[in-house]
């Protein structure tokens, strides 16, 4: 892959990173931030019934959102790691190169399009 290329999709990743964890580190804290592992927080509201309530509603609420987060935060990861070892670009499932444009729009893919 062309250096120039490489180096715009790893800024891409980069800034998306950056981005998940400003939003993870709302609802979430890092467990191992090099991995992208995080742990979805439990707020303290408060000490009676209702606020307990709340508490639980609001872990509820967050959980599936920080799920989503940190999976992406772990394929962004992953992807910068491909980037080290040279393998970054190549599908997973039949070797071949990733097209460019399908990498521009979603630089953490793993598989080409016919995969
Ligand atoms: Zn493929």
């Amino acid at each position: 892959m062309d250096k120039q290329v490489l180096d715009e999709l790893k800024a891409l990743l980069l800034k998306e990173r950056t981005d998940l964890e400003e939003n993870l580190a709302r609802i979430a804290r890092p467990v191992d931030k090099e991995k992208g592992d995080y742990e979805t927080t439990f707020g303290e509201v408060g000490t009676d019934r209702e606020d307990n309530t709340t508490e639980v509603e609001e872990y509820t609420d967050n959980l599936p959102v920080e799920v989503t987060l940190e999976k992406k935060l772990q394929d962004i990861i992953s992807a910068l790691e491909r980037m080290e070892k040279g393998t970054y670009g190549l599908c997973e499932n039949c070797q071949k190169e990733i097209d460019i444009e399908r990498l521009r729009a979603n630089p953490s893919a793993k598989t080409c399009i016919k995969c």
